[in-house]
């Protein structure tokens, strides 16, 4: 069986009343044994030097020189022994019992000589002394104590029952044990309200720690200055400093919380099984990660063989390599670190180059297409100067003609190549400033077919336009005539001879929607979604006999995305192509009043 608190307290006490009490009780009885048996003794003496005293008495009661008579003494004998309440006993110089309380006069004469009994021996040789003997005479244990009788050179002994103290002894022995059992249950009374406080006292003790350990409560209540004081203040020291470290940790957490999510780099931080421990938003969306992946390994959350080997590879030093991602491409630049400081693990931070590889794609394809388109129209300007310069084709003034009209063409592309190059550097670098505002539709469109309107009548089509005179669009004057002379020389370029473009507007909803169709050859569907990119054309050599740059559907998509509308192009049954165009409708007034300007 356990004992708690309580219970060890009330043994221990209990206990200690016990051994205290038996080991008192036992030293009291033996002490009170000795205190009697000494008591008896030094009676004893009394009794014998009164009796001595009396004979003495009697003795000078019959004048000098005389003695009383052994019967005279004997009687006295009897009488003191009756007072007394003890057996008194003459003996003379030989050690011959002239006198005994206990003894008729008949009795005296057989009892036997007492000159060897060692109480007798002592008195005789001048010393007081006390023994205990049976005695043959009383039949039972008795106490002797004998004092010499000089006027006899005799001696004097008084004799006792030696249980005659007992009873006395008995008495204080019930009273000893009556003392005990009181004592006891004193004991029991104060071990058990002791046990009771001291429990209680600890039981309080205890249920307040656990409730400030379980957070439930903040600090424990210090009511005494004792030893349970001190714990209390101590448990509430140890709870400030805790949750002091608690505060520290929930910033320091909040604060690498909020550094993770700020910065737009991906940050994982791996233990040694290559299973993942932080991971922040970033690294989420660039990994292409579930929601929470912390505690998958990388192998599972990640299809990325490349990345694992890398880091796999790289387990003890700091490295960095490029890996692409996914499909489309994601290009990654990632940065591993080990953990030596802890329990090993690597840290991965990964920096998304898409964009800027993209960049680079495009720059190297845009030099490329630009030194394509440059190096015909150079080289048939060159090689036509130089037929020149050698004389012969001069002095022949229509074949002159000729070479100088072919260098004046292809001098004139060069020339649109780069007017639309720069036009479009312009556009993506933010330099071509929009004043966005109310323009009515129908004098836009008209402005683009008089400007094309020679090159129409060159190839003998027919330009109709259906615009409502009250529509208007919310747009850049300068961007829409050039996106509007652009979509209408193409399809002009693009018609046969003798063929019909169709110029509509209307309104659909909060948008007007300019259309432009011609009666061409049209664009087959694969081609259709990608004649909007720089350089692209369905025939490149028509297109460059045409004057084409491949760059004019490119420089209208990026102006209509400007002014916030959209483009697209749309087959025409039986052939022919719908490029149309959306843009923000203006009816509000005014809106038309406030102009801004969009890079
Ligand atoms: P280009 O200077 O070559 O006309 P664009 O960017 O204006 O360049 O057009 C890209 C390509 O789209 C053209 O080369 C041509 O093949 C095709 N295209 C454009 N407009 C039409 C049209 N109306 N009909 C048929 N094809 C067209």
């Amino acid at each position: 069986m356990r004992l708690g608190v309580r219970g060890k307290v009330f043994v221990a006490f209990l206990g200690l009343a016990v051994v205290v009490g038996l080991a008192g009780g036992l030293y009291l009885d033996r002490e009170l044994g000795r205190l009697e048996e000494s008591e008896q003794q030094h009676e004893l003496l009394r009794h014998a030097r009164s009796a001595r005293a009396a004979a003495h008495a009697l003795d000078a009661a019959r004048g000098a020189g005389q003695r009383a008579a052994n019967p005279e003494i004997d009687a006295l004998a009897d009488q003191l022994g009756a007072s007394t309440n003890s057996r008194i006993t003459f003996i003379d110089d030989h050690g011959t019992v002239i006198a005994d309380s206990a003894l008729t006069a008949e009795g005296l004469l057989h009892e036997e000589n007492h000159s060897h009994r060692p109480e007798v021996i002592a008195a005789m040789s001048g010393r007081e002394d006390v023994v205990t003997r049976f005695s043959t005479t009383v039949g039972k244990d008795l106490l002797y104590g004998a004092v010499p009788w000089p006027e006899r050179h005799g001696v004097v002994r008084a004799a006792m029952a030696l249980d005659s103290g007992q009873d006395v002894l008995a008495h204080q022995r019930r009273l000893l044990l009556l003392a005990a059992a009181f004592g006891l249950f004193v004991a029991v009374l104060m071990s058990a309200l002791i046990s009771h406080l001291a429990a209680s006292a600890l039981g309080t003790l205890v249920t307040n720690a656990r409730a400030v350990l379980s957070g439930g409560q903040r600090r424990m209540p210090v009511s005494s200055e004792d030893e349970l004081g001190h714990i209390a203040g101590s448990l509430n020291r140890l709870a400030d400093e805790r949750s002091q470290t608690i505060e520290a940790l929930v910033k320091e957490r909040d604060r690498l919380n909020a550094v993770l999510n700020g910065v737009t780099d991906g940050l994982v931080a791996l233990d040694a099984g290559n299973r993942i421990e932080i991971v922040n938003p970033a690294a989420v969306q660039l990994l292409g990660l579930s929601e929470s992946p912390e505690g998958k390994t990388l192998v599972e959350a990640v299809r990325a063989p490349e990345l694992i080997e890398l880091i796999e590879r790289n387990r003890d030093a700091s490295a960095s390599a490029e890996i692409a991602l996914g499909d489309p491409a994601r290009h990654l630049l990632v940065r591993i670190a080990p953990l030596r400081a802890t329990t090993g693990g690597s840290v991965l931070v990964l920096h998304d180059v898409t964009d800027l590889r993209t960049m680079e794609l495009m720059r190297r394809d845009l030099v490329a297409n630009v030194s394509h388109e440059l190096r015909t129209p150079v080289s048939i300007i060159r090689a036509n100067a130089e037929t020149l310069l050698d004389g012969g084709a001069l002095e022949d003034p229509a074949q002159a003609r000729a070479f100088i009209q072919a260098m004046y063409r292809h001098a004139e592309r060069l020339s649109n190549l780069l007017s639309d190059l720069l036009d479009l550097a312009r556009i993506e670098g933010g330099a071509y400033p929009l004043c966005l505002e109310n323009i009515p539709l129908r004098q836009a469109v008209q402005r683009a077919v008089d400007t094309l309107q020679r090159t129409a009548k060159n190839k003998s089509v027919s330009v109709q336009v259906v615009v409502d005179a009250e529509l208007a669009a919310y747009a850049d004057n300068q961007a829409l005539d050039q996106v509007l002379v652009n979509l209408l020389d193409n399809a002009i370029k693009y018609s046969f001879d003798g063929g019909s473009v169709d110029i509509t507007a209307v309104r659909e909803k909060e948008q007007v929607r300019i259309a432009i169709s011609d009666d061409g050859p049209g664009i087959q569907e694969r081609h259709r979604a990608r004649v909007f990119e720089r350089f692209y054309r369905v025939d490149a050599g028509r297109s460059r006999a045409l004057g084409g740059t491949g760059l004019g559907l490119s420089i209208v998509k990026h102006l209509v995305g400007l002014m916030h509308g959209a483009v697209g192009v749309d087959p025409v049954e039986p052939h022919g192509s719908t490029f149309w165009v959306t843009l923000p409708v203006a009816t509000q007034p005014e809106r038309s009043a406030s102009n801004h300007r969009a890079a």
